[in-house]
């Protein structure tokens, strides 16, 4: 049966956003059975960049493709929405402090979670990916109280994928082999790519490497992929980041295949984790929802390693609570 859903996108007219439209578009967001109705979000000096990339879309007439809009009204970009991508977000400017950062970036994702709130679809599923997306996806939900809080995710796919593709390299195996990564905490250097529970073609990935690689070269070159991208490229990751987006909401839809990957969601308070801190998880998704993977043995290196980036979020948690934005 063909279902239609409305998919808004913030921040439609920049970098990622130019990537990720034209995959929604053609059906590798919902897959091939849903039609997609597009809601561009941006501000207005993003109007112009958005309204292009729409007349882009029309010319590149995807079959799935009903409708797109385009708006600087974000309760007229999330009326109806059944999947919002939160991608719009205010960059670190020369000077600016991190509480400057996370009181900018409450300004747009408090009015964004209260505009969900009054009109978003009742299966809606958000995802953020505007840094500093953890705590962003924290604010937005805190201001939408009739959503269900594991409607909200940060994006943590794109760490994750980066931790499978470097393992893949390092073993000269299709990245398809590689199952059990974990990446825990938070979207950010502190972020702890995790090979205790992963396999390559089925074997303990820690029989195939050495421990020091592992934490000397492997776990910080994941964490700091994004500074490598741009030193190398010039500028950051994009189409990786849109890919990682689709991946996201690709398998909290349709499921995941019996595998784990990792999502940040507001913790249940497994792991140790401070019920409420929105802080990545390997996780399963089952039946539309995702499902934190339980019963993991977790070291005394591990448990320092999550710890530590859990308690950046808490930080960044009482920072924007003491700013008024929770
Ligand atoms: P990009 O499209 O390249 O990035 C968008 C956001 O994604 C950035 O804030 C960036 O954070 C974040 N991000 C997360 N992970 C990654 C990653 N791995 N690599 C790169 N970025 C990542 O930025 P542009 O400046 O091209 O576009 C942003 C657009 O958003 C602009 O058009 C702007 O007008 C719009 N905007 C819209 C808003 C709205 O709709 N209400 C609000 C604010 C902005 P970081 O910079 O920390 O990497």
């Amino acid at each position: 049966a063909t279902t239609t859903a409305t998919v808004t996108l913030t921040g439609a007219g920049g970098q990622i956003g130019y990537a990720l439209l034209f995959r929604i578009a053609s059906g590798q967001l919902l897959g091939p059975d849903t039609r997609i109705r597009l809601n561009l979000l941006e501000i207005p000096a993003g109007l112009g960049s958005a309204e292009g990339a729409a007349l882009e879309l029309s010319d590149a007439a995807f079959p799935l493709l009903d409708a797109v809009s385009v708006t600087d009204d974000a309760g007229t970009a999330f009326d109806g929405a059944n999947v919002a991508l939160l991608v719009g977000s205010r960059p670190r400017g020369p000077g600016m402090e991190r509480a400057d950062l996370l009181a900018a970036n409450g300004a747009i994702f408090g009015p964004q979670g209260a505009a969900l709130n009054a009109g978003a679809a009742s299966d809606i599923r958000v995802v953020v990916v505007g840094n500093p997306a953890n705590t962003n996806a924290l604010i937005a939900a805190a201001n939408a109280p009739d959503i269900p809080r594991e409607r909200f995710t940060a994006l943590t796919r794109l760490d994750h994928n980066r931790a499978v593709g470097l393992l893949a390299g390092k073993l000269a195996v299709p990245a398809g082999e590689i199952d059990g990564v974990t990446i825990w905490g938070n979207h950010s250097a502190t972020q702890y790519p995790d090979l205790s529970h992963a396999t390559a073609s089925g074997k303990p990935v820690l029989d195939l490497v050495d421990e020091s690689w592992v934490h000397e070269e492997y776990i910080p070159r994941v964490a700091n992929r994004g500074a490598e991208i741009i030193e190398v490229r010039g500028s950051s990751s994009v189409a990786s980041a849109a890919s990682a987006t689709i991946d996201h909401v690709h398998d909290w839809v349709n499921g995941h295949r019996g595998r784990w990957t990792s999502v940040a969601l507001p913790s249940d308070g497994s792991y140790g984790v401070p019920d409420g801190l929105v802080s990545s998880f390997p996780a399963e998704s089952v039946d539309g929802a995702w499902r934190i993977v339980d019963g993991l043995d977790v070291d005394e290196f591990s448990r320092d390693r999550i710890d530590r980036s859990v308690a950046e979020l808490a930080t960044e948690r009482e920072q924007v609570q003491a700013l008024g934005l929770l």
